[in-house]
């Protein structure tokens, strides 16, 4: 069957706005109603109080995930781009340095770069992990790169060994874009302590979400720690001294005390998402699709936390359209490489430039994944997606 007679097939489908949708893509309210009693009295404990920024909550949080990801120091601060940003201050990031890291990623990534007046510097991604490819790094590194920043995008650690390779060959700090894989593990090690820096985020669809913005730094260097306890604060190692140009960016009492009681649950959630992922593959494998899908790959020794589970089709848009009209909810994640975005044109990289992640944002679709997902959810969309092939035979 044509496109256009497809097209025709999906669009024939009534849209049906009045039905309840089967399900959701994230639900915040069903992990809620689980820790509930735990949050409430975290909450509470933090109002009686009265301590709301920085503080005992905030400390133990950072000694907790420190822990977590087996390094020295954390820092936390007010959101993942900050962490960013903040891990960039920290190196001393200044006008025209170059960073090199992905363009198939969240715009932050590339932004903390730029609002330092540094310059993204993107090379393209290996289509199997749309992680950055490590192999493409060496031929852009100029006198003035100073950082490499590669980012575990979905989930999945990128091939840091490479990247570290590259990095001491050429004496670069590695900054690494952890906000999407925290508990994630790469040959044994934990995302967060691959690098020089890693930056974590709390934003509340990442797999440890606060209930609001927050962000995590952490380093095995006690001078960068130092700094960036300094940089959070306004740059001041005591009040009003202001020892070097910082920002307000501390993470609130009231968020690290929810956080804490979401990380006690971490691990649960993070084999939840796990046994989801290896029930779409079990799925999609019994119903014949795998010619047309191509799931996400999962290199033996990593260990795929699963912010995401993408998959990757040729006719992305009409499958979405298609699924919607079905109440199936997904997402696109990215619809655009910031190399053509708007706010990255001064850079002067063209369409054709970064050919896998352009491929990659006309193609891939984010199924929900989430630790509350049923079993029966899963079917349903692997059905609709085995009926939406079937339609063109
Ligand atoms: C979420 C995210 C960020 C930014 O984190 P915020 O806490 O939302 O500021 C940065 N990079 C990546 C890859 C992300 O997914």
């Amino acid at each position: 069957m044509s496109n256009s007679a497809v097209s025709e097939q999906v669009h024939s489908i009534p849209n049906s706005p009045l039905s309840p949708r089967p399900f959701s893509f994230l639900d915040l309210k069903a992990q809620f109603a689980e820790i509930k009693d735990e949050v409430l009295a975290a909450v509470h404990g933090v109002l009686e109080s009265q301590h709301f920024i920085l503080g005992p909550e905030v400390e133990q949080l950072e000694a907790e995930i420190a822990k977590l990801v087996n390094s020295r120091f954390a820092i936390a601060c007010a959101s993942g781009s900050d962490a960013l940003l903040l891990a960039l201050m920290a190196l001393g990031i200044d006008t025209d340095d170059e960073i090199v890291t992905t363009p198939f990623t969240f715009g932050a990534t590339a932004g903390a770069i730029a609002r330092l007046k540094a310059k993204p510097v993107f090379v393209d991604i290996d289509p199997a992990t749309y992680n950055l490819d490590a192999k493409k790094v060496e031929a852009v590194i100029t006198a003035r790169t100073r950082a490499i920043m590669p980012v575990h995008l979905f989930g999945l650690a990128a091939d840091m060994d490479e990247v570290a390779e590259i990095a001491s060959r050429h004496q670069l700090p590695i900054v690494e874009d952890a906000a999407q894989s925290i508990a994630a593990r790469y040959k044994g090690r934990s995302v967060g302590s691959l690098g020089t820096l890693a930056c974590f985020s709390f934003f509340p669809s990442k797999n440890l979400g606060g209930a609001g913005d927050g962000g995590l730094i952490t380093t095995d260097d006690p001078e960068l720690a130092a700094r960036l306890r300094i940089l959070r604060v306004h740059g001041c190692p005591t009040k009003y001294k202001y020892e070097i140009l910082g920002l307000n960016s501390r993470l609130d009492a009231l968020q690290a005390a929810i956080l804490r009681v979401k990380l006690r649950h971490l691990q649960s959630w993070t084999n939840a998402r796990q046994r989801n992922a290896e029930r779409y593959r079990q799925l999609f494998t019994e119903s014949g699709l795998t010619n047309h899908v191509v799931l996400p790959s999962q290199p033996a020794g990593w260990d795929h936390v699963y912010n995401q589970f993408v998959i990757r089709v040729e006719q992305r848009d009409l499958l979405r359209d298609y699924l919607r009209r079905l109440g199936i909810p997904t997402e696109i994640y990215y619809p655009f490489p910031l190399h053509t975005e708007p706010a990255f044109a001064y850079l002067g990289y063209k369409q054709g430039d970064f050919p896998e992640a352009e491929v990659a944002c006309r193609r891939t679709l984010a199924l929900p994944i989430y630790p509350e997902l049923k079993a029966h959810h899963q079917a349903a969309m692997v059905n609709a997606i085995h009926d939406f092939f079937a339609l063109q035979h």
